[in-house]
């Protein structure tokens, strides 16, 4: 049931936004929580998902020119949303942004809302190599690139050619790998930038090969990650040649609860929401491992989640 601020604030978006002839779907007072992998955050006041470039881009400049905030957003599996949701417009580039072309020279330029793992298998198909590292990464390349996403060694920075991208006032940008500055789980892409295509080099490569370096990580993975619960993968970067799970299980945090969240018992960096956590479950627990791990070891960890929307 909408209350009826909603229902103005629905008017006033819907209004204002079916002016700008926008042709995707648009949603109002939609819960974050259906839409991250951890399962927690408040509702955003629209959400829209554009069928192709045009459409963003005219979405945007239309919604930025009325003073909306804009967020970008992937499938959510890095996020912890607050309680009280995004205020302003979240774009989802899950239903426009889905195209795939091979190029020649092993090249492939992939739209941003496509998952990373569908990428993988399509690659493993074709017998080229260098994405493989991403299997058990549940986001999108938009969202691997803003993250320089990256497993075993690898990361997504390591097979970039090119991105492209639009602003916030509608202009197109395209940045080559050598403008782009990666760290870890980092890009320097300029503020406001929302990813649109990136232009991947792979190798070719023996397709059994492939297929069983896949299946080596998934392995890997299914014994240091066996994790059922909702989660947004790991909450804090590792520290330079340390690792922020061991320092949280040294520091006897595992299996700490508050609220509906807990510290993973499987794995420290992890947090899960066993069934009702709110966002300010997870920040608690957050700031304790943060106050424990300093106390404990004298290392600051810093958060490699996005938290965002209101408090
Ligand atoms: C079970 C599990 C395992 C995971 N394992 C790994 C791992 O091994 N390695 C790793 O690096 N990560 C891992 N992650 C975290 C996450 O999947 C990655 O960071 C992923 O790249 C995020 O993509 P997303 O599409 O879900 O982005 P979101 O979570 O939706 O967004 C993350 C950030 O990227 C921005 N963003 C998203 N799309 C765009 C775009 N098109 N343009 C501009 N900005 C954009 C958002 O604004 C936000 O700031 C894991 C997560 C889970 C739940």
């Amino acid at each position: 049931m909408q209350d009826a601020r909603c229902k103005i604030k629905n008017k006033t978006y819907n209004l204002q936004l079916a002016t700008c002839n926008f042709k995707g779907r648009m949603l109002f007072d939609v819960p974050m929580k259906d839409y991250t992998s951890f399962k927690i955050g408040g509702n955003a006041d629209v959400m829209v998902f554009p069928k192709d470039e045009s459409d963003l881009i005219n979405v945007i400049g239309f919604a930025a020119s009325k003073g909306f905030h804009i967020f970008v957003f992937g499938r959510g599996t890095n996020l912890l949303v607050r309680d009280n949701g995004i205020k302003g417009v979240v774009i989802n580039l899950s239903e426009g942004f889905k195209n795939i072309s091979w190029g020649e020279n092993d090249t492939v330029v992939v739209d941003a809302g496509v998952m990373l793992i569908e990428l993988v298998n399509l690659c493993k198909d074709r017998g080229l190599s260098g994405l493989e590292f991403a299997i058990g990464i549940p986001g999108t390349i938009g969202g691997a690139v803003f993250m320089n996403a990256g497993a075993y060694g690898s990361e997504i920075k390591d097979i970039i050619e090119k991105v492209e991208a639009v602003d916030i006032s509608g202009k197109k940008h395209s940045f080559d790998k050598s403008t782009l500055n990666f760290s870890y789980r980092k890009c320097d892409i300029p503020e406001n930038m929302i990813i649109t295509k990136v232009y991947l080099k792979l190798k070719k490569a023996d397709m059994d090969e492939v297929k069983n370096k896949i299946k080596e990580f998934k392995d890997r993975r299914k014994t240091t990650q066996a994790i059922n619960l909702p989660n947004a993968g790991s909450i804090f970067k590792n520290p330079t040649e340390l690792s922020a799970g061991k320092l949280i299980e040294e520091s006897g945090l595992k299996g700490i609860k508050f609220g509906g969240a807990q510290i993973s018992e499987v794995h420290g960096n992890y947090i899960v929401n066993l069934g009702n956590a709110t966002a300010m479950d997870v920040l608690t627990l957050i700031s304790m491992i943060r106050d424990k791990v300093f106390k404990a070891k004298g290392i600051l960890l810093e958060t490699e989640i996005k938290v965002v929307g209101e408090d």
